[in-house]
């Protein structure tokens, strides 16, 4: 008998499915899109189960609007890996499957590559073109250019000739139509272009053949010092899996996919090499989505959300710089893109690479147990020397825009030697502080209690945490003296100073204020590589996969914040970024050196990331992590709750605690610390407080939380505060 039910996920934040009647003459099929009444509204949900019986009354139950789908939307295991995230990061499936969706499907389009409409001409209007059209210019125009080539309705339209004159010369019988899907290209015999292959070294030849002699899910560090040829060796990894028809995934993080990327990629294969991000509207979505699907597209790069596109037989996952911020999702399904990805190798069975200059701890400990297979570059290829490494003590000097003498000494030989400068302050605006000089005040966002920062350019005050704009403050608005000053740093401030200093170079800043036009950063990029400007001011955005071979000096302001954080990460974060801000300087031919201002040089991070390297620092920061029982020796779950009442949020994750407590699951391998103020305790006026969970084991904090959630969200001031729960958190703020 035809099931009579359909079980559906909807894309509501409600942890449970409903139940809807199957009209007759209709036939969802499970892991399918269906609209169906909700309320008011009319949803698009996905068929998660087909059934007989309903817990409701059947009379109840309201009928499915519409089956959208004849056939799964996505592969078998890759619905079981959605199944899992939702599972896994405990966000509720009908919300998963839809965010994993592009939004033209979302939308209710069809899963499918529109039908085109391809016209071409007869013999009897090629008849007709010889004898002439007399007036008919339209007519004339439309069979002239059809008689070159055959066109789709779309490219017709796009030379202004349109549906009527097709229509008209197809009455007389002179053009001819027919359907056609489009993008069906067979790939070319050639996959590759050979001309371009650079001879690998032999560290990059040992990494290619380890991967290439392996088929089956197996998981690789490819830990390479920047500018070691990881991309050269990712390529070398990929032509294989193509050339056995099967498709490859890249991961890459946000910034790092410019046009350059894409276009190393473009002109070694032959085949379509589709780009997925964030940047794309819902049809180039949908089309990239679509030809990774039907096996069109040879190779998908992309950003996180490229990790849930389904393909028609995919043979390899690349994620290149793993240890990324960007690829941890902030808000609703709070994934890791490197450990689903992992995740999906094993479900598909195919082998997954993740790449890296400076492995997150966690990947690198998975290594060093063995767990992954751990493969090395260490040298950079080519010529390129690695760059110098020097501390700056910068206690009691005086600071011009946040530049010492001996930094700016070094900069005007570097700049007189023809090359190029790069420096780094992660702090944009002006300054991060406008204060009174005559009682102390300071302007700061009421909404937030933290400090305005001082914009010059726009003339305005900006909160860095809320958004929040307002005009800038020439007056004290405690003591009324109109002796403001600005306090500390930012890349604008920096700027200006440049000019002043340096007036005969060019100088430019990129930061988020400076790009955020589309486009923009790319250009910035493209002309600093033509040798347009001369010193570069980045924030943290610079760090990421760019290479500037003339940049022979980098300098790092102030960093000196990062060594004294509370967020046990802080001090990973600086020196990833470390160490690939100093792999940008230097290439071939020019070494480079890097500077690093500090009024803490004895500080032991310091010591260890300059006088060795990344590696000898991780091995200390594992130790230490090991020693505090902290990731990766212990797993995390962060509950955060924020509420416009200062009590709200603090009781409500009170009794998170207790119901986490008394669960039996609850065991001697767990602990819970909290609730306490988050870092940015209130943001845009909402309180904010929060709650960590640790346990030793990830099958019992998956436990916990499966069987504490429920009763979690019966807490009756679930529905006063906004809350939200964050397994293996990757910012503590
Ligand atoms: P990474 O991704 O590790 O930073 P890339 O793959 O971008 O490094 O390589 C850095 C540079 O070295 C590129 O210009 C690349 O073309 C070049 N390169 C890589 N491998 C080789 C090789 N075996 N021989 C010569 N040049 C190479
Ligand atoms: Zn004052
Ligand atoms: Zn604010």
């Amino acid at each position: 008998m035809h099931p009579s039910i359909a079980r559906v996920a909807l894309p509501v934040p409600l942890d449970k499915y409903f139940d809807y009647l199957i009209p007759e003459g209709c036939f969802p099929v499970i892991g399918g899109r269906v609209s169906v009444p909700f309320g008011r509204q009319t949803l698009i949900g996905i068929v998660v189960e087909l059934v007989n019986t309903s817990e409701m009354a059947l009379t109840k139950l309201k009928p499915v609007n519409h089956v959208l789908d004849d056939d799964p939307v996505w592969p078998f295991q890759l619905y079981q890996l959605l199944k899992w995230c939702s599972q896994y990061y405990q966000y509720p499936l009908g919300d998963t499957l839809s965010n994993a969706l592009p939004a033209a499907l979302r939308k209710g389009k069809a899963a499918e590559f529109p039908v085109l409409q391809e016209w071409s001409v007869t013999d009897a209007g090629r008849e007709q073109l010889m004898l002439g059209l007399g007036r008919a210019v339209r007519q004339a125009k439309a069979l002239n250019f059809l008689a070159v080539r055959p066109a789709c309705s779309e490219t017709l339209l796009a030379e202004d000739i349109s549906k009527q004159v097709l229509r008209d010369l197809q009455k007389k019988g002179w053009v001819t139509v027919c359907e056609k899907q489009s993008r069906q290209m067979p790939w070319p015999d050639h996959l590759e272009n050979e001309s371009e292959k650079p001879r690998l070294n032999e560290e990059q030849a040992v990494a290619v053949a380890t991967v290439n002699s392996d088929q089956g899910f197996h998981c690789y560090l490819l830990e390479g010092v920047t500018g070691s040829g990881k991309t050269e060796v990712y390529l070398n990894m990929i032509a294989p899996v193509l050339a056995r028809k099967k498709q490859a995934l890249v991961l890459v993080p946000e910034i790092g996919l410019t046009s350059q990327t894409i276009e190393r990629f473009r002109s070694r294969f032959l085949v379509p090499v589709v780009v997925m991000h964030s940047g794309l509207n819902d049809t180039e979505r949908l089309q990239a989505w679509l030809a990774a699907r039907d096996g069109h597209a040879g190779v998908m790069i992309g950003t996180r959300s490229a990790l849930f596109t389904p393909f028609h037989d995919l043979g390899i996952i690349i994620v290149d710089e793993e240890h990324d911020a960007s690829y941890k999702q902030q808000d609703s399904l709070r994934y890791h893109a490197r450990d689903v990805a992992v995740m999906r190798a094993s479900l598909e069975g195919i082998p997954i690479v993740l790449g890296s200059a400076t492995p997150a701890l966690e990947t690198l400990q998975n290594a060093l147990s063995g767990k992954y297979h751990h493969l090395r570059l260490t040298s950079r290829a080519g010529s390129a020397v690695p760059a110098r490494n020097r501390v700056l003590d910068i206690k009691g000097m005086y600071l011009e825009g946040g530049l010492s003498a001996p930094l700016i000494a070094e900069m005007r030989m570097h700049l007189q030697a023809g090359n190029q400068v790069l420096l780094f302050l992660n702090r944009r605006g002006y300054a991060p502080v406008l204060m009174c000089h005559d009682c102390g005040w300071t302007a700061a966002c009421q909404r937030c209690d933290m400090h305005y920062t001082y914009h010059q350019l726009t003339q305005d005050l900006r909160c860095h945490h809320c958004g929040s704009i307002r005009p800038v403050v020439s007056q004290c608005q405690h003591c009324g003296s109109q002796n403001m000053v600005t306090s500390g740093v930012g890349t604008e401030q920096l700027e200006r100073h440049l000019e002043q200093l340096f007036p005969e170079y060019q100088t430019i800043r990129i930061d988020r204020d400076s790009t955020r036009r589309k486009g923009s950063l790319e250009s910035a990029l493209e002309s600093v590589r033509k040798g347009e400007y001369h010193i570069l001011i980045g924030t943290q955005m610079l760090a990421k996969g760019h290479h500037f071979p003339d940049v022979t000096l980098v300098a790092l302001l102030d960093v000196d914040s990062a060594l004294f954080s509370n967020d046990f990460r802080a001090s990973e974060r600086l020196a990833q970024l470390f160490t690939q801000v100093a792999g940008r300087a230097g290439r071939a031919s020019k070494p480079g050196e890097v500077v690093l201002q500090t009024h803490h040089p004895e500080h032991s991070l310091l010591q260890v990331l300059l006088e060795k390297d990344y590696r000898h620092f991780a091995m200390m920061a594992l130790e230490e992590r090991q020693l505090c029982s902290l990731p990766p020796f212990n797993y995390l779950t962060l509950f955060k709750a924020e509420s416009n009442d200062a009590r709200q949020a603090e009781e409500f994750l009170r009794q998170v605690r207790h119901t986490l407590e008394a669960n039996p699951v609850f065991d001697a391998y767990c602990a819970v610390i909290g609730p306490s103020p988050a870092p940015l305790a209130k943001r845009a006026g909402k309180y904010r407080w929060q709650l960590l969970l640790q346990v030793s084991r990830r099958a019992t904090m998956q436990q916990l939380l499966v069987s504490a959630r429920p009763a979690i969200q019966m807490l009756p001031l679930t529905k006063r505060v906004r809350w939200s729960l964050d397994v293996e958190p990757h910012d503590l703020s």
